[in-house]
């Protein structure tokens, strides 16, 4: 036998060390870690260890598992109190067998050392019967998964089953050893304490408090509480079951919220307010995560600040109304890509030189998440980030609460993106309802929806304006046939008949409004769908009573036209001849010279000896009768076609010039002439002959028009313009058309002169001669780019000489 002491060890008198040895008992002492500083060799023995040999054996390593637990605490309140305490334990016998001993526990005076001395049991066979009962049920209690703790009625700690171990963190996860030494018995007062509280008597009870999970966080749990019972009816202990209760309220708070934001959503509050709240549920639920919703415009081009209440305000800068392309940040790209972006650790990454990632770090935020917010139809409706000092995973209560908030989210944002579309599409379409009013009202054009077998008609607000009916009055073809005109009664029946068997149709009817006054009205209708086999039409009325009466106007004007034009023509033809006859006086006048002469060679005949009398006397009769016809022929044709002086009339050239173009607007229109008018303003009149003037302006529109008829690769205009030069006023057709050579420009006005297949060449001699009459000038120039300018001007009237 020997004795067994490490280098620290105590006892140090050789007397205590033998009588320690030689004691009936196994005698060992252990530090304030529970660690055997020193055994005698009965423990040695009994044990089967060399203690000598395996330094800092802790002291349960003897001990019976079950009893572990509660040993070794008593041993530290051993020390704690310095009090003396006895207990009974199991201890491995060195053939693996578990012996009964009592263990008394005396504290050293020496630094937190404890002396123990086991002394084997003899127990009478009910105690072990007992024993081995509580054994039992300690090794089930162990079994349980459940955390189970075994209170005194002193409200101490007497065992904690190895679930309860793991769940505060002495036993690592999955971990069968035990790990008591660093086990903290302060930890237990959280229920502790309020179990004291709380239990009164011997009944069973349940009561909740919160206690620090291994993880770190606090958490509630929920106990039932049972008080043991001796057969005496003494209490022995309380057994606890611990229900980790956290989960089941979270998800209850969850869901309570989920209730009360699905029910705002419902409501039609603002998503921005939704967003904030589900916000305060994370915070609730994980603190040290921050959060923020970031929404996207309609045209998912610009990101708008939805909630962030934590975060600093810089946030929303970096974010709201940016576009979303603006630069890489983990948003953007989550938006972009519709993907989830998680950045572990910032500073390892690019995303650092992000505006987000300068934010992060400033604000020491490593990790980050941004989950994108999808809409039905896939595209990125929002974006929900959350961020954190740290990466931790997210364990899976983290992930669904991340997963039920982005979800509602979800549901918000595109509610309120519904809405705003909605509102965006209503005033779109308020709009164009007000322009198709407008325009129906401008174009006085009503539409209709009709179907005629069943009578079921839409109309329009202008369909009811041109047929002059009550805008309160249920449509129906009948009110619209009140309106016809009984002329033409038949003609809409026939329609009518027409639209029923499905043809469309378009036709001008007249109607007769309450005033009396008659109106022409176009009907157009077409098959759009059917309903079933009835076909439904749609169709316009336009009120064409204006149109009708231009184009009457028009027509009449065109006749006008026709008739100046037979006018001018008569008098060119007129002045034609007039200059015909100057020229034929001219050429007439020599024969007559002629004849002339050869009388008074007849003449000289007469005087020869013997004269010929008879035939002197008839040549020079024949020849005197010609002469007077040629003469009188001459005379007669001056006589008709001399030309009158003009009718003098005061006469605006703007106006003429005016009515002129309305006259040749029809040519124009036909031939794609673009008419434009300068005509200047406070024009003094001039004098001269209305019809003769018109006749000129109207043969140099004609000439202009015909000049660009074969223009083709740009625009064919056709200018007019006034203007006064002191006593003179102007006027000049500009064209784009063929244009003249510059040294041709006066041969323009030469009597006959055309390039014209069926021209005559006369309209601009004429012309020229007519304003030369009015004491004016006219001439032609080639335009600086295409065409020609032909212009005349004549003086203006005289002002009134001031009476005197
Ligand atoms: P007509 O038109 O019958 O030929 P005009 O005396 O009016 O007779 O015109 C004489 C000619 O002058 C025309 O054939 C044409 O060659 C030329 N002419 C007249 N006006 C223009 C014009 N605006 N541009 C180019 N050439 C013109």
């Amino acid at each position: 036998m020997s004795i067994s002491l490490n280098e620290e060890a105590t006892p140090t008198e050789p007397d205590t060390a033998l009588i320690l040895e030689h004691l009936p008992g196994l005698v060992w002492t252990t530090d304030a870690t529970g660690t055997i500083s020193y055994c005698n060799t009965r423990l040695g023995e009994y044990a089967g260890i060399d203690f000598g040999m395996s330094r800092s054996s802790h002291w349960a390593s003897v001990l019976h598992p079950d009893d572990a637990m509660y040993a070794v605490q008593y041993g530290q309140s051993a020390r704690r109190t310095k009090g003396h305490t006895v207990i009974n334990a199991r201890l491995r016998r060195n053939d693996g067998e578990f012996r009964w001993f009592e263990l008394s526990a005396s504290p050293l005076a020496d630094g937190g050392k404890v002396c123990w001395l086991a002394t084997e049991l003899h127990e009478s066979a009910s105690d072990r019967t007992q024993e081995e009962i509580e054994s039992r049920f300690r090794r089930f209690v162990n079994s349980l998964s459940v955390p189970a703790l075994l209170i005194t009625p002193a409200f101490e700690l007497e065992f904690a089953n190895q679930a309860a171990l793991r769940w505060y963190g002495f036993l690592p996860e999955g971990s069968e050893q035990e790990a008591l030494a660093d086990m903290e018995p302060r930890k237990f007062d959280e229920i502790l304490l309020p179990l004291k509280a709380h239990m009164k008597g011997e009944q069973t009870a349940v009561v909740s408090y919160q206690a620090q999970h291994a993880d770190g966080t606090p958490r509630w749990l929920e106990a039932q509480v049972v008080p043991i019972l001796e057969k005496s009816g003494e209490l022995t202990n309380y057994f606890v079951l611990q229900n980790d209760v956290q989960d089941s309220r979270d998800a209850a708070y969850l869901l309570g919220k989920e209730m009360e934001i699905l029910d705002m959503v419902a409501r039609g509050t603002p998503s921005a307010s939704v967003l904030q709240e589900l916000c305060n549920v994370v915070d609730d639920l994980i603190p040290d995560l921050l959060c923020c919703f970031l929404e996207l415009s309609l045209d998912r081009k610009f990101f708008r600040m939805g909630a962030a209440p934590r975060l600093p305000s810089e946030f929303r800068e970096i974010f709201d109304r940016k576009s979303v392309a603006a630069d890489k940040n983990a948003c953007s790209f989550a938006a972009l890509t519709k993907k989830a972006v998680e950045i572990q650790n910032l500073v390892e990454t690019d995303h650092s030189n992000t505006s987000m990632g300068q934010f992060m770090l400033a604000n020491k935020l490593n990790y980050c998440r941004a989950i994108p917010i999808l809409s039905p139809y896939g595209n990125t409706a929002g974006i929900f980030a959350i961020l954190r000092q740290q990466h931790f995973e997210l364990k899976p209560r983290e992930l669904q609460i991340v997963d039920r908030v982005a979800h509602i989210a979800g549901i918000s944002i595109d509610r309120t993106r519904h809405e705003e579309a909605l509102v965006k599409r209503e005033t779109q379409f308020k709009r164009s309802q007000a322009q198709l009013v407008a325009a129906q009202r401008i174009s006085s054009t009503g539409s209709f929806t009709s179907d005629i077998q069943r009578g079921e008609n839409i109309w329009s607000e202008e369909f009811y304006r041109i047929f002059d009916l009550d805008p309160e009055l249920e449509p129906s073809i009948d009110a619209v046939r009140e309106r016809i005109h009984p002329e033409d009664l038949e003609l809409f029946n026939v329609e009518m008949q027409r639209g029923l068997a499905g043809e469309g149709s378009d036709f001008v009817f007249r109607i007769i409004r309450t005033d009396a006054s008659v109106r022409f009205i176009r009907g157009l209708a077409k098959v759009t769908h059917y309903i079933g086999d009835h076909p439904i039409f749609m169709g316009t009325v336009q009120d064409i009573t204006e149109t009708k009466r231009a184009e009457d106007a028009l027509r009449r004007g065109e006749e006008a036209l026709l008739k100046a034009r037979e006018e001018l023509a008569y008098v060119s033809r007129a002045m034609t001849i007039s200059a015909l006859t100057t020229s034929i006086a001219h050429e007439v006048s020599q024969p007559l010279s002629g004849i002339l002469a050869n009388a008074n060679a007849c003449v000289r005949l007469l005087a020869l000896d013997p004269p010929d009398i008879a035939s002197a006397a008839d040549t020079a009769r024949r020849t005197i009768r010609d002469t007077m016809r040629a003469t009188e022929v001459v005379k007669r044709l001056r006589a008709m076609f001399n030309r009158q002086s003009p009718a003098m009339d005061e006469i605006d050239l703007n106006e003429i010039a005016r009515e002129v173009i309305a006259l040749s607007a029809r040519d124009m229109r036909e031939r794609s002439i673009v008419l434009e008018s300068g005509l200047a303003s406070g024009l003094p009149s001039v004098r001269g002959d209305r019809i003769q003037l018109q006749q000129v302006i109207l043969n140099l529109v004609l000439n202009g028009i015909e000049a660009m008829v074969e223009i083709e690769g740009r625009p064919r205009r056709l200018l007019v313009l006034t203007s006064r030069e002191e006593e003179m006023v102007t006027l000049s057709i500009v064209d784009a058309g063929v244009g003249i050579a510059a040294d041709s420009a006066e041969r323009l006005f030469e009597p006959f002169f055309t390039t014209k297949r069926n021209g005559m060449g006369i309209g601009l001699s004429i012309s020229r001669s007519i304003i030369e009459n009015h004491g004016g000038s006219m001439w032609a120039t080639p335009n600086d780019g295409p065409g020609t300018t032909v212009t005349f001007s004549i003086p203006r009237t005289p002002p009134l000489a001031p009476s005197v």
